[in-house]
């Protein structure tokens, strides 16, 4: 008896490591299974270590941007296609780790917990995405050698048109690759919209503005006075001009520093921080689930100096592209912003959807009343400032922005807005590294990607 209570114990403890063993195997299943079928080595999906087995990636009008050809992954043929898409694809490698070849693997690839890789086709699912090809090309040769970034979404559906970051390679030139691989192109597998930050420079003015109309009624009558410049504790913030007693509309327009740097003094540190922040600084972005770089905004603890270089978008200022883009958009869609995405649909080899995306509000921004008085503000400067004629047969309203980098540093030209018109509702964000003047560098840019998106997009 007490032999057989024995051997039962020992039953006992066995099955239990068992089962727990067997539990602990799951977990690790349903937590780990994608890295393991995902892992390189597994030639199912992979040859040598590189992706080779998976679904189309295409741009909005179908054109291929990488697909599987017997085993192997090919991309478009089009070499300002290639390149002006890679960021938004991907490698092979993973260096571009927010590329769907990376980011998507599963997806692509057809993983699933259930399945696994297995399908009958073997080919794994298509990823249809919102860019336009034909805008991202257009926007590469704007850019040139330099480095920066071009982003155009429609701020009433969230789709992204064109996403371009620059530098970019050529994947399909040996060369070029080892070129990227040795460090040669700096920086060249991040995707700056998505992954970089900025000095927003004047930019940031449209929100220094949004946050004066709330805080002034009298806004409108409210003059500060521009001496080529202003004094603020002691320390002279220059202007470009010499401005003179300036209204807000006059100041957008100019860009006026003076202005700007007493208005951010007069609204304060704690409406400052609010309206930064209800404008996405120090608030978590995500666009198909690929977390972007945090925008930084602080004004706490700090000098009326401080601030006031904060209100023009400098001092400690840092702006993430889509995370600025979605702000823009939401001035132009009412003070409501809509989530970017760039993925439109995942179907199977047989034609079965597996996700269709549409698009999402944010939390509400401003009002609709002050971001129609932004906006206002915005179509002033183009036509006082920038010129309508940059921008034939489109109501566009912008600011720039020539962001000071470091002393014996070109700043970074910088250009964001939309587009009023009912049939192409697009918010863009141009910044040039490095460029130059915000208004002419950095607007000539949106000026070519925006006549490109209306040709596209509309037809003429
Ligand atoms: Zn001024």
């Amino acid at each position: 008896m007490k032999q057989m209570s024995v051997r039962a114990v020992i039953m006992l403890v066995i099955t239990s490591v068992f089962v727990a063993g067997l539990c602990i195997l799951c977990m690790f299943y349903v937590t780990d299974g994608d890295d393991w079928a995902l892992y390189p080595a597994n030639t199912h999906i992979f040859n040598e270590g590189h992706v080779s087995k998976a679904g189309s990636i295409t741009d909005r009008n179908g054109v291929v941007l990488s697909h599987s050809v017997d085993g192997v992954r090919k991309y478009n043929d089009d070499l300002l296609i290639r390149k002006s898409t890679l960021h938004a694809v991907g490698d092979l490698d993973g260096f571009i780790s927010t590329g769907l070849h990376t980011s998507y693997l599963p997806q692509l690839v057809g993983f699933d917990s259930i399945n696994g890789v297995y399908q009958f086709s073997g080919t794994g699912n298509n990823i249809k995405t919102t860019l336009d090809s034909s805008v991202c090309q257009v926007a590469l040769e704007a850019l040139g050698n330099r480095a920066g970034t071009v982003g155009v979404y429609n701020y009433k559906t969230g789709e992204i048109i064109c996403m371009v970051s620059t530098p970019t390679y050529d994947i399909n030139s040996q060369s070029d690759s080892k070129k990227a691989k040795d460090g040669e192109y700096k920086g060249v597998y991040i995707n700056r919209f998505l992954s970089a930050t900025y000095t927003p420079g004047s930019t940031f003015k449209i929100i220094t503005a949004a946050a004066g109309i709330d805080t002034f009624e009298d806004i409108y009558d409210r003059v500060y006075t521009c001496k080529g410049g202003v004094e603020i504790d002691g320390e002279w913030i220059s202007c470009m001009g010499n401005h003179g007693k300036t209204d807000i509309k006059e100041a957008v327009a100019y860009s006026c520093n003076a202005y700007f740097s007493q208005l951010a003094v007069d609204i304060g540190k704690d409406k400052m921080m609010e309206y930064a922040e209800k404008a996405g600084f120090n608030q978590e972005f995500y666009m198909d689930g690929i977390k972007a770089e945090t925008s930084y905004f602080n004004v706490e603890n700090t000098r009326n100096i401080d601030l006031a270089w904060a209100g023009m978008g400098q001092y400690t200022n840092m702006m993430n592209p889509l995370q600025y883009l979605t702000a823009v958009g939401a001035i132009a869609n009412g003070g409501v912003p809509k989530k970017p995405y760039m993925v439109k649909s995942i179907t199977a080899q047989n034609g079965l959807p597996l996700r269709q995306s549409i698009g999402q509000n944010g939390s509400r921004m401003i009002s609709k009343d002050t971001a129609d008085k932004v906006a206002e503000l915005m179509s002033g400067a183009v036509q006082l400032s920038y010129g309508s004629w940059n921008f034939k047969g489109l109501d566009v309203c912008a600011k720039s922005g020539t962001a000071e980098v470091g002393e014996d540093k070109t700043p970074h030209a910088e250009f964001v807005g939309f587009v009023r018109n009912e049939e192409l509702p697009l918010a863009f964000v141009v910044v040039v590294e490095n460029g130059g003047t915000g208004r002419t560098v950095a607007g000539g840019v949106a000026s070519k990607v925006l006549a490109a998106a209306k040709k596209s997009l509309v037809g003429e």
